[in-house]
């Protein structure tokens, strides 16, 4: 069985890692959609698709996990095309994991089976908060994997966020 998240890992934490676990002992492999790939340089989505495509690739294979694809999934300007527009990206798959209503919704219109994602430690791993933290400097290095914060690091990641937080002066 090959199965399918679609997410915007921004960034990718330990809560999507142990997502990415927990699918895989059900699933022979998993497709990881980096959904809005368009986006970058802002509040909600301040890392470019390559960026997050290297946080998540470099995360699973230093922690030997191999049975992946990633695809960077652009947004269009209608949700009832969009499953489409996701199946002509991605290999073909059996099942998708998701919690956002949405999401759901789209796919099980298709006839997909769609399952739930367990959210562990949910007031600490989730991508908002973390940013918050990063605009804060709160310890945000506790709540993403060894991986991504170095790249957060190598990129000036926190730096950038706060560059987009100030306000026009000029
Ligand atoms: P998502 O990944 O399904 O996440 C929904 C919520 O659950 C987010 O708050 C996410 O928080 C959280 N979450 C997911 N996995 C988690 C885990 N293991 N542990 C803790 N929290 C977890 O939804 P999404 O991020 O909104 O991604 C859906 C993508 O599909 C978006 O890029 C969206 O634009 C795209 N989409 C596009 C269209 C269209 O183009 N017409 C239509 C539908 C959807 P985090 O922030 O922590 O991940």
């Amino acid at each position: 069985m090959r199965a399918l998240v679609v997410g915007r890992f921004q960034p990718f934490h330990l809560g999507h890692l142990e997502m990415v676990r927990e699918i895989l002992k059900e699933a022979k492999s998993i497709i990881i959609g980096i959904g809005s790939a368009q986006y970058s340089h802002t509040l909600k989505d301040p890392f470019t698709a390559g960026e997050r495509h290297l946080m998540i690739s470099t995360t699973l294979e230093e922690n030997k996990i191999y049975d992946f694809y990633l695809v960077p999934i652009e947004d269009v300007n209608s949700n009832p095309l969009w499953v489409a527009h996701v199946e002509s990206l991605t290999p073909k798959f059996d099942r998708l994991y998701s919690n956002n209503p949405l999401v759901r919704r789209l796919f099980i219109e298709k006839r997909y089976r769609v399952d739930s994602v367990n959210l562990l430690n949910r007031d600490r791993w989730s991508g908002t908060r973390i940013r918050e933290k990063m605009l804060k400097g709160g310890k945000w290095q506790e709540d993403v994997p060894q991986q991504v914060s170095r790249i957060v690091e190598e990129i000036d990641g926190v730096q950038r966020l706060r560059d987009l937080a100030r306000e026009d002066v000029g």
